[in-house]
């Protein structure tokens, strides 16, 4: 005969939200888009026809990026037009589409072409103010993962 144990064992549990935070936290840094061992596709275009944008919200990050940094950051040091964007990229399809823009600048210096925010360990560096085309991303890989919770 099984004995049923009748004691009952605490497990912290998080809620939905922390958990969702957790995961795309966890996927972001060390199983990004489900590559294991890569980050912060999103916030990089390499040689991808990607582009981060458009922005519809760009004055009010500009507003809150000035606040942060105590000066006015002017709109092209954060992001970039269609007219630049377009001649910067003329092979990529989506920077030839004016609805795409404004995008977040990226750094061209490097190979990876990141977000000028995103920072060495690969987190934003603006988080806590970021556009809301970031804070509303999710790759199809987190938005697999989410639909089963
Ligand atoms: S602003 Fe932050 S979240 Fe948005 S693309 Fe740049 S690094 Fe990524």
């Amino acid at each position: 005969m099984t004995r049923v144990s009748t004691e009952t064992t605490s497990i912290p549990v998080s809620s939905k939200t922390e958990l969702i935070d957790e995961i795309t936290t966890y996927t972001c840094l060390r199983n990004c888009m489900g590559n294991e061992g890569t980050a912060g596709s999103c916030c990089s275009i390499g040689d991808r026809d990607y582009i981060i944008g458009p922005v519809h919200d760009a004055a009010q990050v500009l507003e809150r990026l000035s606040a942060l940094r105590g000066r006015e950051v002017p709109h092209d040091e954060v992001f970039i037009d269609y007219e630049e964007g377009s001649a910067l990229f003329p092979e990529r399809t989506f920077w030839q589409k004016k609805e795409c823009f404004p995008a977040i600048r990226v750094n061209t210096e490097d190979e990876t072409m990141p977000c000028i925010f995103l920072a060495d360990d690969n987190l934003c560096s603006i988080h806590a103010i970021r556009s809301e085309t970031c804070s509303n991303y999710s790759c199809d890989h987190l938005k697999s993962i989410f639909k089963a919770l």
